[in-house]
This record gives C-alpha cells, structure tokens and sequence, in this order.
C-alpha cells in the first residue's frame, strides 16, 4: 500500500517535472529524475506510482504530436525516464524482500501480527497477596468470554497454578521443557473452559539467567496459538527474570501500605526492562479496618485499579476444592463480576 504523505511527496516531485516539460527542460532534467529516484527510494514510494505516471505522460506525448513533435518527443522522453525508475524500483524492493512478493509478504505479517496473542504477566512485590488466585480466575474468565488461553505457572520454586486450576495429574512440566526433555505441546493440560495449564514442578533452587531467558522463549512462541499467555509469577525480584520487553504486567496489591509500596517498586524495575503495567488488581479488601483507599493506592502506584476483589471465605474455600472461585460462586458474585470486568477491559485492549 502507499502510504498518503509518501504519495503526496511523489505528486508533488511528479507535478514539479511535469511543470519543468511543459515549460521546457534545458537545465538538467535527468538529474531532477534522478532525485525523484532517490526521493522514491528514501520513502519507500511504490513504484507503480512512477510507472503510472510514466504511461499518464506518454498518452500526453501522443496527444502532444499533433500540434507540435518536439513537444511530444520531450514527453516521451521524461514518460520514458519515469518508466525506467519505476521499473528500477520494483527491482529494489524485490530485491530486498528477498526474492517474495511484497503483497505476499504484507499478507503475510498481516497475518502474523493478528494471530500473535499477547503476554500478561500477573505479579507482585510481596508474596500471598492473589497472584495465583487472579491468574487462574482471570484465565476462566477470558475463555469465557471466547479468548483462547494458557496459563504458565512461573513460579519455578513454589509452583501452585496446577491445584489452582485443577489439573490433577502432570507428568511432565515446564520443568522438562526447560530442560529440553520434552516439548512444550506435551505439557499443555487441560483445565476448566477449555484453559490449558502449563504447570510447573517445584524447583527449590528458583530460576537461574540462563533458564529465565528459556521460558521466555517458550511463552513466547505459545502466542503464535493462544490468544492470551498468561504468567503467574514468584513474587519480587525473582519475577524479574522472567519479563522481558513488551510484556505486560498486571500488579496484584492489597490494601495495605507495605504491600502497594512493594508493588510500586516492581513497577519501577518491569518498566525499565521494557514491560507495560496495564494496572492493578485490588485483592482481599474489606479484611480489616483502616485500609488504603482506591484513590491513594491508584496514586501511588500510577495506575488505575481495574479491579476489585472482596476478602471472602468462599474464595479460600474454592482453592481448598481446587476449582476457580468464578466457577465455584458463579458468574454473579462479587468477585466475579470483577473478574470479568477486567477480562473485558483486557479484551478491549
Ligand atoms: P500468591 O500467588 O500471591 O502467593 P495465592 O493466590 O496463592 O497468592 O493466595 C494465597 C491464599 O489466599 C490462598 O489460599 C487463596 O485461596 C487465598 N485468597 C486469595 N485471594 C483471596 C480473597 N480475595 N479472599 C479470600 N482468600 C483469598
Ligand atoms: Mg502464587
């Protein structure tokens, strides 16, 4: 496609050697085409726009004949030159395409850019505050709303994404994949509203550099099939390690001041790596007297709180059943609907 002020450059550079034929062309002509060429070059102009012009110039030349042949000579010459650079062009960009069409090769990353799904990273400064509640409930709640979803337990040391997504039986993991002993389509279980849990076995040592930089690898590629990747993470620094640019992030706070401040910080270090935080999930409120309000915790961390989930028995009680609490209280309480705002709200983008 030619882009508008790449084509408002090329009808302006063609208007000008119009006007320089039509006024005639002693001085120079050619060097003027030369730097149209350049100009169509530096702009990625298509080169159909030269050969349009070249062909519109030679009509000119053959209707130019009849009143004077110099004049229609002169025409023919510029349509002629124009045609040579739009041939010349067409040969440069096939040429840097590699030998592929470059419609073929626009389709195609058109395609690519709609079927790579996107990586959210669900995380926290402290630990125990929802991260693997939220992520797990979170992933329902997007397949319910049509998303095709995988949940990825990073948290390598004290993995529990799999209990909390009912998967009972795991015999390999991401542990395996790591470790290149299987694939990661052999790790991809099945859970609730046809989620798929990527667990991990418990690897009391953490994450080292080099292993980081694999899951990486991993999740990445499972965009190219799942519309949302979502990673559950260790809390703190160790979930580092694991974001990389372009990732984005959903913090989990409650509401108290050590828990927002440590998540203020892990905002601080995912956004120098490159990440996006989308916004924060407000867990567990209501459980004592004298919490932070949305408003001070919105302006400390700078982001908005997409959600706001209740401290509730029924909710602990899920997790002792190993079913989401979205399916458990159903799709009407509390909870939920805050769930499910936030699926929507990611949805919309
Ligand atoms: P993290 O992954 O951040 O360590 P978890 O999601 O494992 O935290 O939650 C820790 C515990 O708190 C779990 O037993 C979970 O069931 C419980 N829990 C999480 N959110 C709530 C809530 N809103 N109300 C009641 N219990 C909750
Ligand atoms: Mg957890």
């Amino acid at each position: 496609m030619v882009k508008r002020e790449h084509a408002i450059i090329g009808a302006a550079t063609v208007t000008f050697l119009g006007l320089l034929v039509i006024k005639d062309g002693e001085f120079g002509v050619e060097y003027l085409f030369l730097l149209y060429f350049f100009v169509a070059l530096f702009y990625e102009l298509d080169a159909r726009f030269a050969i349009g012009a070249g062909l519109f110039l030679l009509i000119g030349a053959a209707l130019a004949i009849q009143r004077s042949e110099a004049l229609a000579n002169q025409i023919a010459i510029y349509a002629y030159y124009l045609l040579a650079i739009g041939v010349v062009l067409e040969v440069v960009t096939y040429i840097e395409a590699g030998g592929e069409d470059e419609e073929e090769v626009e389709a195609q990353n058109r395609k690519e850019e709609k079927v790579k799904g996107r990586i959210i990273v669900v995380t926290s400064g402290k630990g125990g505050v929802g991260k693997t509640t939220i992520t797990a409930n979170l992933a329902v709640a997007l397949a319910w709303e049509g998303n095709s979803v995988v949940v990825v337990d990073g948290d390598i040391a004290m993995p529990n994404l799999d209990i909390a997504m009912g998967v009972k039986s795991a015999p390999s993991s991401l542990r395996e994949v790591i470790n290149g002993k299987v694939e990661i389509k052999n790790v991809l279980y099945d859970a609730y509203e046809g989620v798929k849990v990527v667990p991990c076995s418990p690897c009391l040592d953490g994450l080292t550099e080099r292993n980081a930089k694999k899951v990486q690898a991993i999740i990445e590629t499972l965009t190219q099939e799942f519309d949302n990747v979502l990673l559950d993470t260790p809390p703190g620094r160790e979930a580092i390690t694991l974001m990389n640019r372009g990732y984005e992030i959903i913090l989990v706070v409650n509401p108290d001041q050590a828990s927002v401040l440590d998540a203020l910080n892990m905002k601080t270090i995912v956004e120098r790596k490159g990440c996006k935080v989308l916004g924060a999930v407000l867990n567990m409120v209501g459980a004592v007297k004298k919490e932070l309000d949305i408003d001070d915790i919105e302006e400390t961390l700078g982001v908005e709180v997409f959600a706001i989930i209740p401290q509730d028995k029924k909710i602990r009680e899920a997790s002792v059943h190993e079913v989401p609490f979205f399916l458990y209280t159903g799709p009407e309480s509390k909870a939920s609907i805050e769930i499910i705002r936030l699926a929507r709200l990611l949805k919309r983008g």
